[in-house]
């Protein structure tokens, strides 16, 4: 009988027996959302302690220099945390090195995580609109993710977006990997807040626009217009800036061309030797969803010439799924003969195009553009890389974490070893060992006359 009562199905439709496993894996519930809350909690006291602990000699001395300057050893920022309480970013006071340390004390008493989205202050907290104010549900941390991707200049993305998404998926492992990578971004050189940026860049005497990604966009879209004049546009990383070194024809196009973008973590490490601070790394193949958005809004057409047959086409098509409204005005491969080339320029007049993304690789594509300067309609033309094959879906592009640390390069060398090694394993250090003679010989190097002008203001067409 009492066997049989425990078969008989209960009110949800579970046996006896179920409603154990039931009330087990309910009580469950509150004791895995503790730990989900309180391990990464942990991890933050441990570290908090660890850092205070090795550095305390530093702090006594630093407690002390405060107290003779002020008499008190703290002063503090308040700021909005989680829930949007008040919370305090302790810093020593006065004057002198070190101030900041005092910040793991806010980490210790759960003011600040060390992963988190950036504490704001009232005011800006007031104009966090409903749809992104999820960013109060954890705790503001030192590092958060728009903050590691400015260290590398790749934040292009708002940082409003980027909190979003950190809220939402946030785990202890993607909280360590992104404090490992904000590490390596300080070895980097760091977001080089405290550096002069100058509007033009000069690496072997090669101008490079010093500017950001939204600023490109803008400008692009500005100059686009059916009629406007020609702008020719390259975008170099170390690579280019060593075939250039001994190529005259490539250094020239370089020279003729309207703007140079700067393209990689190589030119962010070489500004640092140079003791200028990059703004932002302004490349290709971030830079192309965003073209594509602003070209669909503003009804701007691109052709895409380059890479093997059928590339470029499924790349458009990507592109057009991802952003309606987008008019690609033609395609081709780019391995045509010679012979070949004015039927090419003619077809792409023909478009009606007003931006021409160029995919030949490096020289070639901007050689081939300085030839045909004349004979191309197209208001804009770019020289973009291997651009399509990344949005074709033919080569995959280095996951996130290794462009926040700066090792797309390493991703592309695994890769295609034969044909990058040479450029990455004897490119970079030879990069950086130029950049250094460079500093030693800086007239040899000048910029040419009229370099260093363009107004990079929202709006200012040069
Ligand atoms: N390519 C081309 N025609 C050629 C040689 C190369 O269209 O005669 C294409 C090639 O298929 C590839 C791109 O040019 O899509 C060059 O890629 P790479 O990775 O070398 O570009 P980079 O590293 O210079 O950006």
């Amino acid at each position: 009988m009492r066997r049989q009562e425990l078969r008989i199905p209960g009110p949800l439709g579970q046996r006896r027996r179920g409603r154990w496993r039931l009330a087990v894996q309910r009580a469950w519930v509150p004791i895995g959302r503790f730990l989900v809350d309180a391990l990464p909690r942990a991890i933050d006291i441990v570290l908090a302690l660890l850092v205070l602990l090795l550095t305390s000699p530093l702090l006594l001395l630093r407690v002390v220099a405060s107290l003779l300057q002020v008499r008190r050893p703290f002063e503090f920022d308040v700021l909005l945390g989680r829930y949007r309480s008040p919370i305090h970013r302790l810093r020593f006071a006065g004057r002198g090195p070190l101030r900041g340390l005092a910040v793991w004390f806010s980490v210790l008493k759960g003011d600040l995580a060390i992963v988190g989205p950036r504490p704001l202050t009232p005011t800006e907290a007031a104009a966090v609109p409903m749809s992104d104010a999820v960013r109060f549900l954890v705790r503001p941390g030192l590092v958060s993710p728009f903050r590691v991707r400015s260290k590398v200049g790749i934040a292009h993305v708002e940082e409003t977006a980027l909190d979003r998404d950190f809220v939402y998926q946030q785990s202890v492992r993607g909280d360590l990997g992104l404090a490992a990578r904000s590490l390596v971004g300080d070895l980097l050189g760091g977001g080089g807040g405290e550096l002069e940026a100058p509007p033009m860049l000069n690496f072997f005497g090669i101008p490079i626009l010093n500017t950001t990604m939204a600023e490109t966009v803008d400008w692009l879209m500005d100059v686009s217009a059916p009629g406007a004049p020609v702008q020719q546009v390259a975008f170099v990383n170390p690579d280019c800036l060593n075939i250039a070194w001994g190529h005259t024809e490539y250094r020239a196009a370089l020279l003729a061309a309207e703007r140079v973008l700067p393209d990689g973590i190589g030119i962010h490490i070489g500004c640092r030797m140079q003791g200028v601070a990059l703004r932002e790394n302004v490349n290709g193949t971030d830079l192309f969803p965003l073209l594509c958005a602003a070209a669909a809004e503003q009804g701007r057409s691109l052709y895409l010439l380059g890479a093997r047959p059928g590339i470029a086409q499924a790349a458009a098509e990507n592109m057009q799924r991802r952003y309606s409204g987008l008019r690609i005005a033609g395609t081709r491969d780019g391995y045509f003969a010679p012979a070949e080339a004015r039927d090419v320029v003619e077809a792409i007049n023909a478009s009606g195009a007003d931006i021409l993304l160029v995919a030949f690789g490096v020289p070639r594509q901007d050689l081939w553009l300085q030839e045909h300067r004349d004979a191309l309609r197209p208001a804009v033309r770019m020289g973009v890389g291997g651009l399509f094959d990344f949005y074709s879906g033919r080569i995959p592009r280095a996951p996130v974490w290794m462009r926040e640390i700066g090792l797309e390069w390493a991703y592309r060398l695994l890769q295609e070893p034969g044909r990058m090694w040479r450029r990455y394993l004897i490119g970079n250090p030879l990069f950086l060992y130029r950049v250094w003679r460079q500093g030693l010989n800086p007239e040899r190097f000048e910029l040419p006359p009229g370099a260093g002008t363009a107004d990079t203001t929202p709006g200012a067409a040069t």
